[in-house]
């Protein structure tokens, strides 16, 4: 791309009087916008021709990294294929048009796709209902945890400010408990990566709230000792929280209801197929067993005979409407066209995509902790420590042969952690190409390590100083002019 001709900024390209546009002559008489409403002076928009504005966002459009790029194992985020009938669905003008005050009566169609899909994610999850309500999963989180707390009020047990998170968890877990209002226990791993039931057991109490858990865990290891960990927790008196984020490799094989969960979420962004990155968009359904469903937050579509209308008989809400409904349609397009059978397929085909990956490359790179993985797993970085070159390294290297990268430093169980989630869709062919190349930056970083520790070299710029970029970031044109001042 010619960066002089086309530009980094739009405002870069711009020339005082050039145009892009101009309105037609107005044939209807004299209607000036009053003088008091007009601004004062003309707002400061870049002033260019159609042609450099459409080559500018094209060209800059070609330096995004998506799935239909490329192979994208970012774990934990579950970056797989969004089928193209999501996107026709949610373009659909009968859908799309729609707007959240119409009358009940005009959007039938759209209320049966909310209360559908709350039925599929109960019967796929073993929960008794949902809220489609929450726009992420960290926002599931919150919600959860505040149907938690509200099912301990009720009960007048007003001592539960605690919430037990495993060392391995997600960052959003604690945050949301703070955020909650309620206080954070942490319980640690074993060596082996599992929930440590022994340091758990002194932390139970009758000031215990609910424990969060994640499961495959951050590690992509099953937690084989769940019917224990529900049992103990139950028998304090606290409620065990699912993080869904995972749900990925359990569909079709068991489900979180049947484990001993009580309220869990769903990211429909990664399980559900509907595409994500940069932050967003995304829908965070939180499920509950059989007797919270009081708790859940308003609205929520029900249904008498074949008639569906909004209900807001709860106190509660988390957000307005009902949730981010072209998210709810692709995720409920997804399992309909996946269908009752195929689904089944899901959670195994990611495992071993996963484990076969894993298999291939524990050669070149350290498992710290071997055995069956699920969907996802993490190696320390590479074998042979003497080279220096790190994680961050490998990562940066991978972008030049057209890879994105693993999710690295994450979780923070091991110094070089990088974590590798396949996800069901990929073929054989790609699989092999990417531990080809994988093998190939072990092989550089013996042979050649300056090469992969100044990598990248074949993308549009090269480092950039992450701490810089997150404790000083420049958003606005303005802000970039000023700060070169
Ligand atoms: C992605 C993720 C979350 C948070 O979900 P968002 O939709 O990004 O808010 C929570 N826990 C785990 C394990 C995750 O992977």
């Amino acid at each position: 791309m010619n960066r002089t001709l086309y530009g980094n900024l739009i405002f870069e390209l711009s020339h005082p009087g050039r145009r892009g546009y101009s309105l037609p002559k107005n044939n209807f008489g004299h209607h000036e916008v009053p003088a008091e409403e007009r601004r004062q002076a003309d707002a400061a928009l870049p002033e260019c021709d159609e042609m450099t504005v459409v080559r500018h966002y094209t060209n800059h459009s070609g330096n995004n990294f998506g799935v239909d790029n490329g192979f994208y194992p970012l774990g934990s985020c579950t970056m797989k294929y969004n089928p193209y009938i999501n996107e026709e669905m949610a373009n659909l003008p009968d859908f799309a048009a729609l707007h959240p005050q119409q009358p009940e009566d005009t959007v039938q169609g759209a209320l049966a796709v909310e209360y559908n899909l709350r039925q599929s994610l109960a019967e796929l999850t073993g929960m008794s209902d949902f809220t489609l309500n929450p726009f992420a999963g960290a926002h599931g989180e919150l919600t959860g945890l505040m149907i938690i707390r509200s099912y301990h009020q009720a009960r007048h047990d007003d001592k539960r400010i605690k919430v037990i998170v495993p060392d391995s968890a997600h960052g959003t877990n604690p945050a949301s408990a703070a955020v909650c209002g309620l206080e954070v226990v942490e319980v640690k791993s074993t060596p082996d990566g599992l929930v440590d039931v022994e340091d758990l057991k002194p932390l139970l109490g009758d000031d215990i709230a609910a424990m969060m858990m994640t499961n495959p865990n951050t590690l992509g290891l099953f937690e084989k000792d769940i019917p224990e960990i529900a049992k103990l927790v139950h028998g304090c008196g606290a409620l065990l929280y699912y993080d869904g984020a995972n749900l990925n490799p359990l569909l079709g094989v068991c489900r979180p209801g049947d484990m001993g969960f009580d309220v869990m979420h769903v990211n429909l962004h990664k399980t559900f197929s509907t595409p994500h990155g940069g932050g967003g968009p995304g829908a965070g359904p939180v499920g509950v067993r059989k007797g919270l469903e009081e708790f859940l937050p308003s609205p929520h579509v029900v249904k008498e005979g074949d008639r569906y209308s909004v209900c807001y008989d709860h106190a509660c809400h988390v957000g307005a409407y009902l949730g981010n409904f072209g998210v709810i349609l692709r995720a409920y397009t997804y399992i309909l066209s996946l269908g009752k059978e195929n689904i089944k397929m899901v959670g195994p085909l990611a495992t071993l995509t996963a484990n076969y990956v894993k298999e291939c490359l524990k050669d070149a790179y350290e498992l710290p902790i071997g055995g069956l993985c699920k969907h996802e797993f993490v190696f320390n970085g590479l074998r042979d420590k003497s080279t220096g070159v790190t994680t961050m390294d490998v990562a940066k290297r991978l972008l030049d042969y057209g890879y994105h990268a693993p999710t690295i430093y994450f979780p923070l169980l091991f110094h070089e952690a990088m974590m590798i989630e396949p996800t069901e869709n990929e073929s054989k062919d790609t699989l092999d190409g990417f531990i080809d190349v994988m093998h190939r930056i072990a092989k550089e970083a013996a042979e050649q390590p300056e090469l992969v520790k100044t990598a990248p070299h074949n993308a549009p710029i090269s480092r950039v100083d992450d701490v810089l970029a997150a404790k000083h970031p420049i958003v606005t044109y303005k802000q970039l002019i000023n700060d070169n001042d």
